[in-house]
């Protein structure tokens, strides 16, 4: 066999290289559905593209046909199986049965026989001449067979196939025009060039076009599907995913129409709302006034999740995705309702609970302060009791001898009170208590503690005062004191008929007694130095009350 490599021949091989090439990309990724009978359709149109370019290359019309009779092996498979690609990408792989398969190939397989055997009947072609155009073609006369197995046949799956495809790259949402372009494109491309070889019109009479198209149809529909993956939103797969959901969705294209919505939306947004197709978003969520800012913001990809209420008196959250087109440009926005009322209310019990735990620990701990303070409170005066006069009277000691300076006590009695519980009654004994409580603690400086160190008598510790200046500031206390006097109202307290006549809004008044002793130069411990107190105390009763007396 003579061989001239001629431009078509060379045409071929490229044709049949990328059609390897892609093949052996689909295959790789023959996961995807559609994608193993798109590396075999290729593979097919590459044995047909090879053929068509041995058969250009071969002198002599002989060789030519055995050529021609192996292209029939790739020519014959291809609409077969793009209609098997075309039910796999509809996600219509049930009809995919073994026998149904083996079914679609059988007049396939005939005419390819009958192509090997045509020298014995001629149904396949009838005449081969050689082309006006030359570059080595040769133009086929066709039999019977040739038009109704190879033809006929061919087309009636093609048609098939296409209707398919055509339906599958409709039902894809507007963002998606692109990719439904290319998938009409490489679907109708091999019908239109193949039409006008047969019709007879092609430019060059004998070079049949149509493995090239089915090479660039089947690259357009490999680039479609794994570079804007045109396969992961088949219909069937929105079917079974969006339809069942329980998330809401609506997609929105650039004027805030709805382009696609679910069953799950129209529950969720309930019987007040009637969503279609072509409805703007505003009119759709008109009941939710607070919503309409969130679709007109300038900036879609920052908007993130809203709630609002629904008509149940459950929440719906409400999320908002943009929707990006091949060109990384804006086609649409992706929204999602999601009913949150049991998370809502999972989360309003937890504040609650909360805030319950908080305020009880709240009262826990002003409770405590309360009971520390009890500890070291007389209940009556508010004045600190004698225990915490005892653990601070050894502590301030222990400081005064290692600082060195003096501590002065001043031991206070009232004049007489036994006299005033007596005419007045116990009430206005206490009452008498807590006045000379707040009038002395009125009088001491910041740094001294008064105490209530008996019934009705007190004591002051005052930290780094001599002795001098204790008694002149007793002295005064004395002094200011018998000056001073309570308004008081029997009634206040007094039940009925037991009030002694003629003592209404009397007047109390009193006077103490004060004994001044000081660290260290009238006793070193604390028992010492209180002692020494009292008996300055004793003195100044001693000496007829109302007077200061010092150790
Ligand atoms: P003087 O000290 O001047 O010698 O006379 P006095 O009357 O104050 O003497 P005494 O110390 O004997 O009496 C103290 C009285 O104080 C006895 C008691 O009934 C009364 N008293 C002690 N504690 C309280 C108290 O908490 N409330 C009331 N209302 N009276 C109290
Ligand atoms: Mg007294
Ligand atoms: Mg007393």
């Amino acid at each position: 066999m003579d061989i001239e490599i001629t431009s078509y021949a060379v045409i071929g091989f490229i044709g049949a290289a990328i059609a390897v090439l892609v093949a052996w990309l689909a295959w790789l990724r023959r996961e995807t559905p559609g994608g193993k009978a798109l590396s075999v359709l290729l593979m097919a149109a590459a044995i047909w593209a090879f053929g068509s370019a041995m058969e250009h290359a071969t002198l002599g019309i002989p060789g030519q046909i055995i050529w021609s009779k192996f292209e029939y092996l790739g020519s014959e498979s291809c609409p077969v199986l793009l209609l098997i690609f075309a039910l796999e990408y509809n996600n219509m792989r049930r009809w995919l049965t073994r026998r149904n398969v083996a079914l679609l190939f059988i007049i396939p397989l005939i005419v390819f026989l009958l192509a090997l055997t045509n020298e014995w009947h001629h149904l396949i072609w009838t005449s081969f001449t050689p082309s006006p155009a030359g570059e080595n073609l040769t133009i086929y006369g066709h039999g019977p067979a040739f038009w109704i197995g190879a033809t006929g046949y061919s087309y009636l799956v093609m048609l098939i196939g296409t209707l398919l495809l055509v339906r599958g790259a409709l039902g894809l949402p507007d963002a998606y025009r692109m990719q439904v372009i290319m998938i009409l494109t490489a679907t109708l491309m091999p019908w239109i060039v193949n039409a006008i070889y047969i019709a007879g019109f092609s430019s060059i009479p004998g070079l049949e076009p149509t493995p090239f198209v089915v090479i660039f149809s089947g690259s357009l529909f490999a680039w479609a599907i794994y570079r804007f993956r045109l396969l992961d939103l088949v219909p069937i797969a929105r079917h079974m995913l969006i339809e069942t959901m329980n998330e809401g969705m609506l997609v929105l294209d650039q004027q805030n129409r709805i382009v696609d919505t679910n069953p799950a939306a129209k529950k969720l947004l309930g019987s007040r709302v009637d969503i279609k197709i072509g409805k703007s978003v505003a009119e759709i969520f008109q009941p939710w006034p607070e919503l309409k800012t969130i679709f007109h913001d300038d900036n879609p990809q920052q908007r993130s999740e809203f709630t609002f209420g629904d008509a149940r008196g459950g929440f719906i959250e409400i999320s908002l995705a943009p929707v990006v087109d091949w060109r990384g440009q804006l086609a649409g926005q992706f929204v999602t309702l999601r009913d949150i009322t049991d998370k809502r209310h999972i989360q309003y019990e937890l504040e609650s609970a909360n805030e319950n735990l908080r305020v009880k620990l709240a009262e826990v701990e002003s409770l405590q302060t309360t009971l520390n303070e009890r500890a070291i409170r007389d209940s009556l005066t508010g004045l600190y009791n004698r225990r915490y006069l005892d653990e601070t009277l050894e502590r301030e000691l222990f400081r005064a001898q290692r600082e060195e300076y003096d501590i002065s006590l001043l031991m206070i009695d009232i004049d007489h009170f036994k006299h005033l519980n007596d005419t007045y009654g116990h009430k206005a004994g206490d009452r008498f208590l807590k006045f000379v409580a707040s009038f002395l603690e009125e009088r001491v400086r910041q740094g001294d503690i008064v105490c209530r160190y008996g019934g009705e008598e007190f004591l002051i510790i005052m930290p780094t005062v001599h002795q001098a200046d204790a008694q002149k500031r007793a002295e005064m206390l004395c002094n200011q004191f018998s000056q001073s006097s309570l308004k008081y109202e029997p009634t206040e307290h007094m039940p009925e008929g037991q009030m002694p006549t003629g003592h209404m809004n009397v007047e109390l008044h009193l006077t103490i007694s004060i004994g001044v002793a000081t660290y260290p130069k009238d006793g070193l411990s604390a028992d010492e130095i209180t002692v020494a107190a009292d008996k300055a105390m004793y003195e100044a009763k001693q000496a007829g009350r109302n007077t200061v007396r010092v150790r």
